[in-house]
C-alpha cells in the first residue's frame, strides 16, 4: 500500500488543510480530473456525454460530514432536483431499456451529507432525508444507493438501508472489502433483490478492523464477490484493478453472471479506455460522477488512492 496513503487521508479531514488546498489556483485544474463540475448546469452535459457512449451513471453531489442541520436540508433539496433534471432534461431512454437491463440513471447519497453526524437524532434524520431522495427517485425511474463511509458508520448505514428497502426494494447500499467484517455482510445482503456495490474501501482504518495488506484486501474482494455472484441480487462490481475486472469476465465466461445480472462500476476519469472495453463486451459499466464545490476530501481520496496522482498534484503546485 501507498505509505503516504494514511498521512493523505488524515489530511482529508482537516480544515486547515482543506483552506489550503481548495485556496490554490492549481487545484481547479487538476480537480476537473475527477469532479464533473460545480453545479449541476456543469455536470449534465458530462452525464450526457457518458450517456450517449452506452455508459450508465451513479451522480454523486459532493459533500459528507455535515454537522449542520440546514446544510442536510439543502442536500436533499439539491438531490430532488438533480433527480428531477437527470430524469426530464436527459433524453435517455430510461423507459425503453431492454426487460432486465440496469436502469442507467442512479444517484450515490453519503448519510454523513443527509445529517447522520448530527448531535441529536442523526440516524434518524439521515434516514428520514434518505427516504425523501428516495420518494422522488421512484417517481422519476431513477436508481439510488447509499454509499459507505468510515466503519463508524457502517452499522447505521445499513440499518438505514434495511429500515428502507421494504419501501424501496431496489435501494443499493456499498460494502468495503478492506473491512474483516465485510464477508458477513455480504451473506447478510446477498438476498433476493438486493444491490450491492462491492468496493475496496477508501477510508483511513485501524488494522483492528481493516485489512491494511494490498493482498489481504484483494483477496477479501475475491471472496466477497465470490458470495455476492452465487447469492440472489444484483453485484456491482466497483473496482479499476484490472487483475479483479479480468477475473470476474473469466468467471462470467465460465460459469455465466449472475441470474439477475450485474455490473461494473467505476469513478469519473478513471479507467476510461477499460469502461469502454467492458462495454464493448456487452457488459453494463456504470460511472461514478461527482459534482458540487465541496469537493476536497473526495479529491483527497483520489490522490491518496495512487502514488502517481500525488506526485502529479505535488508537481502542479509547485510549478505555480
Ligand atoms: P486499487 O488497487 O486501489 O487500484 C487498482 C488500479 O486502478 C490502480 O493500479 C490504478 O491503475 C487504478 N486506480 C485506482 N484508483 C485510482 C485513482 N484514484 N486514480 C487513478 N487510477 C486509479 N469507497 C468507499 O469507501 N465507499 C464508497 O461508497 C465507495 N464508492 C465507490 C464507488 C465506485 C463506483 C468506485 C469505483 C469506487 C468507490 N469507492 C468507495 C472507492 C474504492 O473503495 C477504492 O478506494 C477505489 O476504487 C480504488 O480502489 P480500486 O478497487 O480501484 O483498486
Amino acid at each position: 500500500m501507498n505509505p503516504l496513503r494514511p498521512v493523505i487521508l488524515a489530511a482529508a479531514r482537516s480544515p486547515r488543510v482543506e483552506q489550503v488546498v481548495t485556496r490554490a489556483p492549481v487545484s481547479r485544474d487538476i480537480v476537473r480530473r475527477f469532479v464533473a463540475g460545480s453545479t449541476r448546469a456543469e455536470l449534465l452535459p458530462v452525464v450526457r456525454g457518458l450517456l450517449a457512449t452506452g455508459r450508465c451513471v451513479s451522480v454523486d453531489f459532493l459533500g459528507e460530514d455535515t454537522t449542520d442541520r440546514a446544510q442536510a436540508d439543502a442536500t436533499v433539496a439539491e438531490y430532488c432536483a438533480l433527480i428531477d433534471e437527470l430524469a426530464t432534461s436527459i433524453d435517455d431512454p430510461v423507459d425503453s431499456a431492454p426487460a432486465g437491463a440496469p436502469v442507467r440513471l442512479e444517484v450515490s447519497v453519503k448519510l454523513s451529507a443527509l445529517g447522520q453526524a448530527l448531535p441529536v437524532d442523526g440516524a434518524s434524520i439521515a434516514t428520514d432525508n434518505a427516504g425523501q431522495i428516495c420518494v422522488r427517485a421512484a417517481a422519476a425511474g431513477v436508481w439510488v444507493t447509499v454509499d459507505m463511509e468510515d466503519h463508524t458508520t457502517t452499522d447505521a448505514t445499513l440499518a438505514a438501508v434495511t429500515a428502507l428497502r421494504p419501501d424501496f426494494p431496489w435501494l443499493g447500499a456499498v460494502l468495503q472489502a478492506y473491512l474483516r467484517r465485510t464477508e458477513q455482510d455480504c451473506r447478510d445482503l446477498a438476498g433476493p433483490g438486493s444491490r450491492i456495490r462491492l468496493c475496496k474501501g477508501a477510508y483511513r482504518e485501524p488494522v483492528a478492523v481493516a485489512y491494511h495488506d494490498r493482498a489481504e484486501i484483494d483477496d477479501s474482494y475475491r471472496r466477497c464477490l465470490e458470495i455476492l455472484f452465487s447469492g440472489s441480487g444484483y453485484p456491482m462490481v466497483a473496482t479499476h484493478d484490472p487483475v479483479l475486472i479480468s477475473e470476474v469476465t473469466a468467471r462470467k465466461v465460465r460459469e455465466g453472471g449472475p441470474a439477475n445480472g450485474y455490473e461494473h462500476q467505476m469513478l469519473f476519469g478513471i479507467q476510461e479506455r477499460e469502461q469502454g472495453r467492458l462495454i464493448g463486451q456487452g457488459i453494463p459499466v456504470r460511472v461514478y460522477v461527482p459534482y458540487g464545490d465541496r469537493w476536497f476530501s473526495y479529491f483527497m481520496r483520489r490522490i491518496a488512492e495512487r502514488p502517481a496522482n500525488m506526485a502529479f498534484f505535488l508537481r502542479s503546485l509547485r510549478s505555480r
